[in-house]
């Protein structure tokens, strides 16, 4: 294997990784967060005094020494003081969520939807190797996983935690509809990728940041089912987009229901049919992936 993906950490991520390895340094850290909330003002900017009093440490060389550490990466050094870094802020929400402890408990629960390949009402929310998936009980096929940070099941019942799935799911491909990755916000692409399985074709819309390489699937049905116009069409047949889970969709997708017909795969290009309670909207599809409504669908 290559080695430039290792050549691509570089030393300054090594430095500042180590420079968090210390008691001290997170307590400088949590002093500054706690700061910002009781202040309830982001960035509050604390002298170095009120920091020094803050931590429990020695001697300030010792302080200062903890403290220069940190500068630069998770702290900003200011005329006034010093503030949390946007990385600094990150460190403390992930320890405070509970991100380096163990992974969390879920017990399986039954959800709404039908199985895209079966077509039986036999879906389960459940926990597999620390991640979220939901699964056809009836022939064991996998609709969806996603990743299942520990602070998602705290304080919620498994009922409470696979609904803020549904929500958190689309708030994800909320973000990458405008090209943003919802894990770093830097630039992701999107694409169509076809697969042929079993003799039948299906289409998922594929984002990749070019950050940090997140990758995102989708059926192609969900840009089409956030249009305005489908949304609105969902809604008023009971299905509406953001608070109905995306896995009660999926079967929905696989159905007469909604008809995808791919005129062109490169350029992309199709035309989509919804027909519910004996109404039918057809939209369009372009190799932009932007979606367009059909005048007499
Ligand atoms: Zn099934
Ligand atoms: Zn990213």
């Amino acid at each position: 294997m290559e080695s430039s993906d290792d050549a691509d950490i570089g030393r300054a991520a090594i430095d500042a990784i180590e420079a968090l390895g210390s008691e001290r340094r997170l307590e400088i850290l949590f002093a500054l967060a706690d700061r910002e909330w009781e202040e309830r003002t982001n960035g509050y900017v604390m002298s170095f005094t009120e920091l020094y009093e803050a931590v429990d440490v020695d001697s300030t060389s010792q302080f200062a020494y903890h403290l220069k550490r940190l500068v630069g990466w998770f702290v900003a050094e200011t005329p006034e003081g010093y503030r949390l870094t946007y990385a600094g802020d990150k460190i403390v929400r992930a320890v405070r969520s509970g991100l380096y402890e163990s992974p969390p408990a879920f017990d399986a629960v039954a959800v709404d939807g039908t199985c895209p390949v079966c077509r039986e009402a036999d879906l389960v929310a459940d926990l597999h190797e620390e991640r979220f998936v939901v699964r056809c009980s009836a022939c064991e096929s996998t609709l969806l996983v996603d990743s299942f940070p520990r602070s998602q099941a705290a304080g919620r019942s498994p009922a409470e935690i696979t609904e803020s799935f549904g929500y958190r799911i689309w708030s994800a491909f909320v973000a990458t509809r405008g090209g943003v990755c919802p894990e770093c916000y830097g630039r992701a692409d999107a694409s169509v990728d076809a697969h042929d399985r079993d003799g039948v074709s299906f289409y998922t819309v594929v984002s990749t940041c070019r950050e940090c390489r997140m990758v995102i699937h989708v059926p192609i049905e969900v840009p089409v089912a956030l249009h305005p116009t489908a949304a609105d069409f969902l809604r008023r047949h009971g299905l509406p987009p953001l608070e109905t889970p995306l896995w009660e969709l999926f079967g929905r997708f696989a159905s007469d229901d909604w008809t995808v017909d791919v005129a062109s795969r490169s350029p992309f290009e199709a035309r989509f049919e919804i027909t519910l309670d004996g109404e039918t909207l057809a939209l369009e599809m372009d190799d932009s992936l932007a979606v367009t409504p059909v005048d007499g669908g």
